[in-house]
């Protein structure tokens, strides 16, 4: 070979290297297993997470989620029918709404906003709640300087554990909740592991995979029984006109 093509051909290796791998996974086939034994480190094979479109503003519903009110109707629910109002549902002592489809592990986003005027107190402003699997209430209240018990405030795992820190915005503003759920298993009747419940209230951590000691009760301790893999999602109607927006889930498997 001419001097000058062999030198060309040397300085094209790396592009014919590179082109050669185009068509091939990167990543590694001769790095240790991980310890689950199915996958190596930067194992190239691995498949690849499934794109999703996020939404314009945290908040937003990404592309792969099921839109549950997007203040239009009230197609997704049973029960009630609670009112549409300026783009939101307000509860008006219909009972309690549900949706017709049913869910597991979750990860689920509402924004809510209790009466901007103050009547009651107690558990008596503002009440409402997210019951998961139609059995575990995280707590909907106005618990903005409200004195209610603990466990029973904005965020409560109800009845069962008070949220981290009280991140209650003031009476009519919309407040948002981010929930993150894992269903509880069951062999049998047997309880294999508890649900575990994480909640950002208004973007604050307030629960992070705490247990569910059982299905929500008053004024009693709570205890599992045995139920469904999935559940539908419940709101509350505890008779105080609570308005509701942006709700969206997505299936967790
Ligand atoms: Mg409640």
């Amino acid at each position: 070979m001419h001097k000058c093509s062999q030198a060309i051909a040397f300085a094209m290796l790396p592009i014919l290297v590179f082109l050669g791998r185009q068509d091939e996974a990167p990543g590694y086939d001769d790095t240790p297993y991980l310890t689950d034994g199915t996958w190596r480190v930067h194992d190239k094979d691995r498949p690849r997470p499934v794109a999703v479109s996020p939404g314009a503003r945290s908040g937003d519903a990404p592309s792969d989620a099921t839109v549950l009110f997007d203040g239009s109707n009230l197609d997704a629910w049973k029960g009630g029918p609670w009112k549409l109002v300026d783009g939101a549902m307000e509860v008006n002592g219909s009972g309690t709404l549900e949706t017709k489809e049913h869910f597991g592990d979750l990860q689920l986003h509402l924004e809510w906003a209790a009466p901007a005027e103050v009547s009651g107190d107690s558990q008596g402003r503002g009440n409402s709640g997210v019951f998961l699997m139609g059995r575990y209430e995280v707590q909907i209240l106005d618990s903005y300087r409200n004195a209610s018990y603990a466990d029973g405030q904005a965020a409560a795992m109800y009845g069962q554990r008070p949220p981290a820190v009280n991140a209650c915005r003031a009476p009519g503003e919309w407040q948002t909740y981010d929930i993150l759920f894992r269903a509880p298993r069951f062999e049998g009747d047997a309880l294999v592991s508890p649900g575990l419940l994480t909640v950002l209230h208004n973007g604050v951590a307030v629960h992070h995979a705490e247990m569910f000691h059982g299905a929500t009760a008053h004024r009693q301790v709570a205890s599992y029984r045995a139920h469904d893999a999935t559940g539908p999602i419940q709101l509350q109607d505890h008779g105080n006109p609570v308005r509701f927006r942006n709700i969206w889930v997505r299936a967790l498997e």
